[in-house]
């Protein structure tokens, strides 16, 4: 199993100096790679493969002095990174997706390189991070690599005029986790970000508010500024690391939530939402994206993987309009919170939808047994 470290890099002003240098170069290859890709195929109808260009990398060093500063792997990784836009630029070509081909990256839009071989090019050294071209940088290591673990790969990040390094690190396997008998279904949702079968409501955290308000302010306080002046660049920069510190907290909260669950349900289900075409749906957007859908389920799935547990994707459709006891579905208005079936049962719209999708998700476990009919059933404990 792979997991990312990131840790904050204090590099001299020297270091500094060489890392824009590397950055540089990189965008240089980058972008020369692109053309390379972009005329071939408008002159001679060809596709340029990776490892073309990768061989290439060579003679781009013997051409450019400047760039003997940069070690030959991480040439060969812009090349990957490359590829992987284009991947991703055939892949929504095929699904009629709008497309948008790989663009030339502006000064601006190009902010990391990477080590493709731990080890080379890039070391440890005591508690530094030795860097080939670089120098050996100092590392703030907030947060322990587990012991038994190896480092596959390393990248070198500017954000928000802050240098980071990324470790992906290959963990041990993991033992799983003892049965808990516990199956849960999940909605996920715009009111609450979670509401669960057992008729809990997660909300989304308080700070995380306070942190989009702070956002808006420093966003306003950034187009006031005079373009291309002295106080827009450093505005700029307040605006960056507030959206890093929002994607911060929401990561952490997520890791938390999904650990929770893992730990301790046997099996999660949840509903097969294809994010993509909601996202589309101006109405829903902002809470979806905000809430962070696909990070969560990402996280879920590679947790659920290490702890031997079972996450089921369920069919959306009709999971808030079928009434879980009788069965009866009825068109149900997004206004309407707390739905009265015929049939006596008597729930919050949610909660009938997160049983609904622990119904489909097919596990042999009791689901309406535990349903409290009475509102209050859902000041459940915490998961
Ligand atoms: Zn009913």
């Amino acid at each position: 199993m792979l997991k990312t470290f990131k840790y904050r890099l204090y590099p001299s002003k020297a270091q500094e100096k060489r890392m824009f240098q590397v950055l540089a170069v990189c965008r240089h290859w980058y972008n020369m790679c692109l053309e390379e890709r972009k005329l071939a195929w408008e002159f001679e109808q060809r596709h340029v493969t990776k490892s073309e260009q990768q061989a290439k990398g060579k003679y781009y060093r013997k051409t450019f002095p400047q760039a003997q500063i940069v070690f030959s792997q991480t040439l060969q990784s812009v090349v990957d990174d490359l590829d992987k836009a284009f991947q991703a630029f055939f892949r929504r070509v095929k699904a009629r997706e709008k497309a948008g081909y790989p663009r030339f990256k502006g000064r601006n839009r190009f902010n990391s390189f990477a080590f493709k071989q731990f080890g080379v090019g890039a070391t440890l050294d005591g508690r530094r991070l030795k860097l080939f071209g670089i120098g050996r940088v100092p590392v703030r290591w907030h947060r322990a690599i587990p012991e038994a673990s190896t480092i596959k790969t390393c990248r070198i990040k500017h954000q928000a005029g802050q240098w980071y390094v990324s470790f992906a690190v290959e963990l041990p396997d993991q033992s799983e986790l003892p049965k808990t008998g516990r199956f849960i279904g999940l909605d996920m949702g715009i009111s609450a970000l979670i509401t669960t079968s057992e008729g809990e409501k997660v909300e989304n955290p308080n700070y995380y508010r306070a942190g989009q308000r702070k956002l808006r302010v420093l966003s306003r306080a950034l187009a006031r500024k005079k373009p291309g002046g002295k106080n827009r660049r450093k505005a700029l920069k307040r605006v960056q690391r507030q959206h890093m510190h929002v994607a911060n907290q929401r990561g952490d909260y997520l890791h938390k939530l999904s650990t929770k669950l893992v730990q301790t349900c046997d099996g999660v289900a949840l509903e097969d939402l294809a994010t993509r075409n909601m996202v589309r749906n101006p109405h829903l957007s902002k809470s979806i994206l905000d809430s962070g859908w696909g990070i969560f389920k990402q996280y879920l799935l590679y947790k659920a993987a290490s702890a031997g547990r079972e996450i089921r994707f369920v069919d959306p459709a009709y999971t808030s309009q079928t009434c879980p006891q009788c069965g009866g579905r009825e068109k149900i208005e997004l206004s309407v919170r707390w739905v009265n079936c015929g049939c006596g049962l008597s729930l919050d719209r949610d909660h009938r939808a997160a049983i609904n999708v622990l119904i489909k998700a097919g596990w042999d476990t009791p689901v309406i047994a535990h349903v409290d009919t009475g509102r209050h059933g859902l000041e459940a404990a915490p998961l």
